[in-house]
This record gives C-alpha cells, structure tokens and sequence, in this order.
C-alpha cells in the first residue's frame, strides 16, 4: 500500500512548502495538499483534498504538515488532526543547517537558508521561514511562527503562539538573564527588540516599543 503525505493549507505558505517535501520523499509517497476551501482542485501539480477525504484515504502510513502561519490556526488544526489520530511530519529545506544538540517538537518547518546553531529547544510546530537563524541556547515554545529573515541571537527565550515578523532583529540575553519574549507576542516587521516584551503585548520598530492603539 502506498505511502501518504499532505500540507496541510493550500495557500502561500502551503505552496512554499510542498517542494520541500517533494526533495525529501522517494517516489513511493504520495503529496496531497489538504485544505478545507479549495478540495477537489489540483495546485502545482498535486490533489488539495478536503480534511475528512485525507483522514479516509487507506495507506500503510500518513503523515501531515500544517503549513498555516497564523499560530492560533495551527493549533486549531493540528488538535484536529491529533483527534482523527494523524501523525505529524517535519519538513526541512536541503540546506537547512543544523548543529549540536538541537531539540525539536514534531510537524516543523524549516525553508531554505535558515540555521539553527547548538544547544536550542524548539517546541511543536515551529515554522522558521526563509533565512531566519536561531542561535546558540534558545528556547522556543509551541506554536511559533518565524516570518522570512528573523535574526533570533543566543540566549533568547520565546513563549508559545509568538509571531516574530520578517525582518526582526532580537538581541541576545545571556545565560543567567535570556532576553524574554512572552507567550502570544507579536513582533512587527523589522523590528529591533533590545529588551523583554510582555505575553501578549506587540511591539514594533527600532528600538522596539508597544505598539499605541
Ligand atoms: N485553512 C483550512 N482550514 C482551516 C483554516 C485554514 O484549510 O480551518 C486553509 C485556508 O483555506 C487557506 C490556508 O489554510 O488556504 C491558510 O492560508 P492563509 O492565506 O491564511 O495563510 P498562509 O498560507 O500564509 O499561512
């Protein structure tokens, strides 16, 4: 019987991560997209199914990656997923570094030209979008979402469901004081964070402060 692997999200994201997938897998797997909007269409060559068609589909094994940015629909999907008994799968770009000691949760992405360097923690689902870095002795949480180009230096740690937007820079902590940034934050684009940022808070440009309302 055939072996399965869906993207979960058809959409930009989606998109940029299916050729990844393509590189890692022989020709003994099948590629499904999975997206609750647009099944029954083909995208770039591959079958968007609608989730419950996946969760059907007889195989001798099935692996999904939700390839969704937003990081409360992740959850949301992959609760979905956990609940119908599916397993998770993660994707890396071929060039993809990665050093010592370096833990990761299950269902992360990791597109071209990022690095991770030594001694990192990563929870589950982490997405680390093009040419973003994570250095040396960072803890990172569920659920979080590196935008392209996120420059997370050592010593940095990051609460579950945090957005870093495209181009952030944060400034290293150290050992005894990492630099913190709390659950459910969002950093803007572009961003130089120089100090910790409240759970929840968002905070934009240089240096980065909350953002008024
Ligand atoms: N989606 C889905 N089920 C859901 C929520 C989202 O299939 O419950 C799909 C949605 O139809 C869309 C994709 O996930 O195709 C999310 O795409 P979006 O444009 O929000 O963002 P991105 O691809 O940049 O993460």
């Amino acid at each position: 019987m055939t072996q399965i692997q869906a993207i979960y999200g058809a959409a930009g994201c989606g998109r940029g991560v299916m050729p990844l997938l393509r590189e890692m897998v022989g020709s003994d797997t099948e590629l499904f997209f999975v997206d609750d909007a647009d099944a029954g269409q083909m995208i770039n060559g591959h079958k968007i199914l609608s989730f419950e068609s996946f969760v059907q589909l007889n195989a001798s094994s099935k692996a999904i990656t939700i390839a969704v940015a937003d990081v409360k629909i992740r959850e949301m999907l992959a609760i979905k997923c956990t609940d119908h008994g599916i397993e998770f799968a993660s994707i890396a770009a071929q060039n993809h570094v990665r050093m010592d000691a370096c833990e990761i949760g299950e269902g992360a992405i990791f597109s071209p030209f990022t690095t991770l360097t030594s001694n990192i923690q990563i929870g589950r689902h982490f997405h680390c979008n093009i040419g973003s870095y994570v250095e040396h002795d960072c803890v990172i949480g569920d659920f979080v979402t590196f935008a392209p180009g996120v420059h997370c230096n050592g010593n940095i740690h990051i609460g579950d469901h945090a957005y870093i937007g495209s181009g952030a820079i944060i400034k290293q902590g150290t050992p005894s004081s990492p630099l913190r940034i709390g659950a459910g934050a969002v950093v803007g684009m572009g961003a130089v964070v120089t100090k910790d940022v409240a759970p929840g808070e968002t905070v934009i440009g240089n240096p980065a402060r909350p953002m008024q309302h």
